[in-house]
C-alpha cells in the first residue's frame, strides 16, 4: 500500500511505499515556528519516499532540514541524520491508517495551548517516551 500526498498548491507530491511510522506531535519552537503551530508527523525510510516537483530546503539547525514547497510554503518533511525522514501529517492525502500516538518536547509548547488528549507526553525527545512508542 502507498500514501501520497502534496502541498496545499499542488506544486509538490510525494509518493512513500514503505512502511509509515505513527505520527507523533512535535512541541518544540522550532516546529512551532516553522508550521505555526505543533508538528504532526509521520516517518518513513527516506529511500521509499519518491517526490515530484521542486522541493526547497532550509537547514533548521545543524542537525536537520526542512522541506517545503517554494509555491505556497507549504512544510512537508524534516530530514535529520537519521534512515528516516519524518513527513507532515497534514499533507497526506485521505486517512494514511496511522494514528497520532504522543506528543514530544512538551517542556517547549506554546503558553497558549494544553495538551489535553491524554496520549503520553516527553519533555523532550522520543527517549522520554513509554518504550513501546518509541
Ligand atoms: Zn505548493
Ligand atoms: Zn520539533
Amino acid at each position: 500500500m502507498s500514501v501520497t500526498g502534496g502541498c496545499l498548491c499542488g506544486a509538490v507530491r510525494y509518493r512513500i511505499d514503505g512502511p509509515l511510522s505513527p505520527v507523533v506531535a512535535c512541541h518544540c519552537s522550532q516546529c512551532r515556528k516553522a508550521s505555526g503551530h505543533h508538528v504532526a508527523s509521520a516517518s518513513a525510510p527516506r529511500d521509499s519516499i519518491a517526490v515530484a516537483g521542486e522541493l526547497r530546503w532550509f537547514a533548521s539547525s545543524a542537525l536537520a532540514r526542512r522541506g517545503f514547497c517554494p509555491v505556497c510554503g507549504s512544510n512537508l518533511f524534516w530530514d535529520g541524520q537519521g534512515p528516516d525522514m519524518a513527513i507532515h501529517a497534514g499533507s497526506f492525502d485521505g486517512d494514511p491508517g496511522v494514528r497520532l500516538v504522543a506528543h514530544i518536547f512538551c517542556a517547549d509548547k506554546g503558553a497558549y495551548y494544553e495538551i489535553a488528549d491524554g496520549l503520553p507526553q516527553a519533555p523532550a525527545g522520543r527517549s522520554g517516551l513509554p518504550e513501546d512508542i518509541t
